[in-house]
């Protein structure tokens, strides 16, 4: 291999090494433009309106369960009332024997029946009005986490219409970066770049300076014939450990 070819490869290695550089100045740059202090808020205010939207369908969940127990419970107290209606009808009836009709026993039974019936209906009240509290309660929390969310939702409109301007903003340096990456790949030769596309689906950086022995990209001591592989100049020389393209600008 001649001189004049060990510099071409050279020069096609330190072509590719300058579209890493470029690649990596555009990859930060996209990075910060993702990740400012607005869109980090915006990204919380999402997260705390789902949780809100989360609430207020288990709220819901719950008011149908208890308005489905109250009207339960009405029937219990209508079949009450009916049973109730009853015995009266009963103790109107047995008002009209002579009092040496009655057996003292069916007298007391008739009173015993409707204290039990009683005793239903106020159980009945009870559990009616518990009921009734807890609807009223999930009301008002069904309120309050809707109007949460339309707070939630307005912020992160806000947010998001600031993140929009800092993208905006940010849009003419990115296409200046963005052509200089362009700029940069035509340099890069076409088997160079295959390789280096295919490191890169598994390792950042995928080329990697070869300095005191070591790759640089994963800090792995290499043998000696690795150096002598790059001596030659004549083809790629990967690190054996990271896979890496190795490149040796001063050696
Ligand atoms: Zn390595």
């Amino acid at each position: 291999m001649s001189i004049t070819e060990e510099d071409d490869f050279l020069d096609r290695l330190k072509a590719l090494w300058e579209y890493q550089a470029a690649e990596a100045e555009l990859e930060q740059m996209e990075r910060s433009l993702k990740n400012t202090e607005t869109r980090k808020k915006l990204i919380r205010q999402q997260q705390l309106f789902q949780n809100n939207q989360q609430h207020l369908k288990q709220l819901e969940q719950e008011s149908v369960i208890a308005n489905n127990k109250m009207m339960e419970i009405s029937a219990q107290a209508d079949a009450l009332k009916k049973q109730m209606e009853q015995k009266d009808a009963e103790i109107s009836e047995s008002a009209e024997y002579d009092l040496e009709d009655l057996f003292l026993e069916d007298v007391r039974e008739i009173i015993k029946e409707c204290e039990g019936i009683k005793s239903a209906i106020e159980m009945n009240k009870r559990k009616l009005v518990d009921i009734m509290h807890k609807l009223e309660k999930s009301e008002t929390d069904i309120k309050e986490t809707l109007v949460k969310m339309s707070h939630a939702k307005k912020a992160f409109d806000q947010l998001k219409a600031a993140h929009s301007l800092e993208l905006e903003a940010g849009k003419g340096d990115l296409e200046k970066v963005r052509a200089n990456v362009a700029k940069a790949a035509k340099s890069v030769d076409k088997e160079l770049m295959e390789k280096y596309k295919e490191i890169k689906q598994h390792r950042p950086n995928p080329v990697a300076y070869f300095k005191n022995k070591r790759c640089q990209g994963c800090n792995m001591e290499l043998p000696s014939g690795v150096l002598q592989d790059m001596k030659a100049g004549d083809k790629i020389v990967l690190c054996e450990n990271c896979g890496r393209i190795l490149y040796a600008a001063e050696d």
